[in-house]
């Protein structure tokens, strides 16, 4: 066989946002913002282009942003990351995850992962000759039953991957989810990637629950964080990864040979805009105002929810509506009825019968008015 990735498809983000462009349709299928960055942040890059930041980055990232990112973590977690050892900037989330994944998993290693699950994880771990061990979340809470993990964690278990705020479902772990993994794991060598990119959105008053905010987990963990996400650049692709520092060893040996560095002039601006923390302490308000903008236009819908407690997703149950499948329904609802979204069984979720599709949030007011027209019709 030529293929090592033989099952593997086009990204179902691809194919719906494809899709909804050629329908013409509302598109609250990939996760993006349809609004416009900061444009403080747009010229502050600019301004690093002008500066001549036009040249290749230190491999590790550019230092300044580096030390953002650690002054990041003190005031948010009061936890410290040496810049120079133990942060390295990523061509967004995706490229640290696989980077991760490429640097520590090695053929029959284990890896358990949460299903549904974000689409990279797997096949990184199958290009890596590892085994996936899932565990399934359940509608509508989509809470983790820690001793089914407890009975998966075996002796070839390598990694542990957990992500919080969750996407597709937008549930959040709590500090005791968090103390129960590190309770699991304690003793072992298991390590963890904890996939953070949604950090800062998260409602209702919760805490985000950082894996660095538990010091026998942020020993084993790579945390992964995404500046897309954050300042509503999701097209810049900048991101990064930071681990104690023999873990992040392993990653810049991979790192150094897949991108070597990411590109100069986002990450000298990004470092400029970080000065000013608001930029990211907004984000919460923002989304919880488009999350209840959003479920109170629907709420007379058929469609069934439990509010999103971070992310910009919010699942939508349409039990009632049809008992076709997850997948037909979103197509149909793209082609006929102009609005597109993402089935859940798209991510790896073993669950058959799903009912549930994922539409994100983060849109202008005027298209969530749209939206929620259409969806009140169906
Ligand atoms: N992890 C999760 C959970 C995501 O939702 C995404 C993308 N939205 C990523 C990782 C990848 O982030 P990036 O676009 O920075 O590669
Ligand atoms: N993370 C985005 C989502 O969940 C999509 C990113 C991508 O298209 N790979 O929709």
């Amino acid at each position: 066989h030529l293929s090592k990735l033989p099952y593997m498809d086009t990204s179902i983000f691809t194919v719906m946002s494809s899709l909804a462009q050629k329908n013409q349709a509302l598109n609250l299928s990939q996760g993006f913002p349809n609004f416009k960055s900061d444009q403080k942040l747009i010229d502050l890059v600019t301004n690093a282009m002008n500066s001549d930041y036009n040249q290749y980055a230190p491999m590790a990232g550019n230092l300044e942003l580096r030390v953002a990112i650690a002054n990041k973590f003190e005031k948010l977690y009061s936890t410290s990351y040496n810049p120079d050892s133990e942060i390295t900037v990523t061509a967004g989330a995706t490229q640290a995850i696989f980077t991760i994944i490429s640097a520590v998993i090695k053929p029959d290693d284990e890896v358990i992962i949460f299903r549904p699950a974000y689409d990279c994880y797997e096949p990184a771990i199958a290009l890596n000759g590892g085994k996936v061990i899932s565990v399934q979340l359940e509608a509508p809470h989509y809470k983790v039953d820690w001793k089914e993990v407890k009975r998966k964690l075996s002796s070839k278990t390598k990694m542990v991957i957990i992500n919080t705020p969750h996407n597709p479902s937008g549930t959040v772990f709590s500090e005791q989810d968090m103390l129960k993994l590190q309770e699991l794991l304690a003793g072992t060598d298991i390590m963890v990637l904890s996939d953070e990119v949604y950090e800062h959105i998260i409602f209702d008053g919760e805490i985000h629950q950082s894996a660095c905010l538990f010091p026998d987990l942020k020993s084993r963990s790579f945390i992964v964080a995404s500046f897309g996400k954050t300042f509503h650049v999701t097209g810049w692709k900048v991101g990064y990864c930071c681990a104690p520092k023999d873990l992040m060893e392993e990653f810049r040996k991979v790192h150094q040979f897949n991108v070597f560095s990411v590109n100069h002039p986002m990450q000298k601006g990004l470092a400029d805009y970080l000065q000013e923390p608001s930029h990211y302490r907004e984000l919460s308000t923002l989304y919880q105002r488009k999350r209840d903008l959003f479920l109170s236009l629907i709420a007379d819908s058929r469609f069934k929810f439990t509010p999103a407690q971070g992310t910009y997703f919010q699942v939508l149950d349409f039990s009632d509506i049809t008992t076709e499948n997850d997948v037909d329904f979103a197509k149909r609802l793209t082609i006929d009825h102009k609005i597109a979204s993402v089935p859940l069984s798209v991510f790896n979720t073993d669950n058959l019968d799903n009912k549930v599709l994922r539409f994100c949030f983060a849109k202008t007011d005027d298209t969530l008015k749209q939206a929620a027209d259409i969806l009140n019709k169906i």
